[in-house]
């Protein structure tokens, strides 16, 4: 009976007459785009609009006019309803609905690699060189393999030629860059990224990730997409953690299986991978992966690996001397560079993992002037952050020269690499950060040697009136 009234109101005849012709289809609420089946009766408006009671009832509460809860689908009557005002509020919403769905097609688009948009490897160090200060060798071994096996995939050469993939061993002292390096690399050419590191990693059935949970992250930082996942990159930190234990009787969950265990992964497999989850069982549901074209990037500080190169480069020089030379390669800081897949065998690492890395190479240890560099000189370096921020309350931050060699020196002290250098600045600007927005009159601040070392206060110059 309600619903008679209700259609001589707001619904004209013709467009009943439509109506009635879809009369078994199921009817979608306008808002929320429930079905029919699940909502139950909806409210028909004109142009053969349906709204739920649920959705109904939001309008009207959003309206401030939360007393409809007497509406049920059986007993509708709107007569008393401010049916123009909700038809406005609909007309709204469809413009809405189509600029979120063109957002999502535009970043999909964006999204797909082509040869035309893969960055020649001279752009891609020059995109490096604005972020990471130094590793030259590394930034250009990286563009070089990183442009080779986008290419490969793109234009899936894979198969014909056989050409290894990149997959790259990179070694470096903590805090040198290696990690920056990958995700930095990520970032510009817009791939998913995922970082793990390998002591979390044991042989399937022990407690720890499997090595298919490496999979599992990338999934996820492409929101599950797998085309997506499969071009992508995965970071394996700490790699040197998984060198087979030397001397040990019990089984080795922790390293060479996992090596073994990585093999097929890095190689290129069709693996079976957990949606939403790090291991599989019977509660996750599972997708299958090809690990074909993602590149494989593994990293590590493989500390005494020295040890190995000095003693084999002792061995191959001739006889006598022996003193000089030692002497020699203890003060050589290239020493690491000099390294060979035997060190690395020597190390504990399996010939058929390294096999798989094709593209080795090592980092440099960070020195005073670099890390003085990377202080200010990246886009983002952590200077310009704190200037920025003085900036909004227009008070400009200075550091002065010997201000920031005081800071890389008790970096160095550290022995972190350019990671202490955020601890240490965050340390003495809290109390620049929590003094200066107090008076109004401080135009700038500068930070000097004595202020870093604790026995001098910064420069405070007030601005002009
Ligand atoms: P690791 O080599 O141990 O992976 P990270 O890459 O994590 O070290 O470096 C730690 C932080 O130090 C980075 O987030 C980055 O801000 C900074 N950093 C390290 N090396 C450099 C570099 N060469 N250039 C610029 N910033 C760097």
């Amino acid at each position: 009976m309600s619903d008679d009234i209700r259609e001589d109101e707001i619904v004209t005849q013709e467009e009943h007459k439509d109506e009635h012709d879809d009369k078994n289809v199921d009817h979608y609420c306008y808002l929320c785009h429930r079905p029919e089946s699940v909502v139950g009766k909806m409210i028909e408006l004109p142009k053969g609009i349906h709204i739920c009671i649920d959705c109904m009832q939001r309008t009207l509460d959003s309206m401030g006019n939360s007393n409809f809860s007497f509406i049920d689908a059986s007993n509708m009557d709107l007569s008393h309803m401010d049916i123009n005002s909700i038809l406005n509020d609909m007309q709204e919403s469809p413009k809405m609905q189509k600029v979120k769905k063109e957002k999502k097609k535009e970043k999909k688009e964006k999204k797909t690699i082509d040869l035309k948009t893969i960055p020649a490897p001279h752009v891609i160090k020059s995109m490096l060189d604005e972020y990471v200060i130094g590793q030259d060798y590394a930034k250009k071994v990286m563009s070089v393999a990183v442009y080779n096996h986008y290419k490969r995939v793109v234009t899936n050469t894979m198969d014909e030629i056989e050409i290894d993939k990149s997959n790259m061993l990179m070694i470096g002292p903590t805090g040198c860059g290696k990690t920056y390096l990958v995700k930095t690399l990520a970032r510009l050419l817009d791939v998913p990224l995922a970082i793990t590191d390998a002591t979390s990693l044991t042989e399937a059935g022990y407690i720890g990730d499997d090595v298919e949970s490496v999979l599992s992250k990338l999934l996820q930082a492409a929101d599950n997409d797998v085309d997506e996942a499969e071009h992508g990159i995965i970071f394996i930190d700490e790699i040197d953690k998984i060198a087979k234990k030397q001397n040990t009787n019990s089984r080795d969950v922790s390293g060479e299986s996992v090596q073994q265990g990585l093999l097929k992964l890095l190689e290129g497999a069709e693996v079976e991978v957990p949606v939403g989850a790090t291991s599989k069982n019977a509660m996750v549901p599972l997708t299958t992966m090809n690990t074909r074209n993602i590149l494989f990037i593994c990293g590590g500080a493989f500390p005494n690996l020295e040890e190995i190169i000095k003693k084999r480069l002792m061995k191959q020089t001739s006889i006598g001397f022996r003193a000089d030379l030692k002497d020699k390669f203890d003060n050589d800081d290239t020493i690491l560079s000099q390294v060979t897949i035997d060190d690395l065998r020597e190390y504990g690492m399996i010939p058929e993992f390294l096999g798989r890395l094709p593209m080795l190479f090592t980092l440099d240890s960070l020195t005073k002037e670099m890390l003085v560099d990377i202080l200010k000189e990246p886009k983002n370096a952590i200077l310009k952050q704190y200037q920025k921020l003085l900036e909004l309350d227009e008070v400009q931050l200075v550091f002065d020269d010997s201000a920031l060699e005081a800071i890389a020196e008790k970096a160095m002290e550290r022995k972190t690499g350019a990671r202490a250098l955020r601890a240490i600045i965050e340390k003495f600007m809290l109390d620049i950060m929590f003094e200066i927005p107090k008076d109004e009159s401080i135009g700038r601040v500068v930070i000097n040697r004595d202020y870093i070392e604790n026995h001098g206060t910064p420069l405070i110059e007030l601005r002009n009136q």
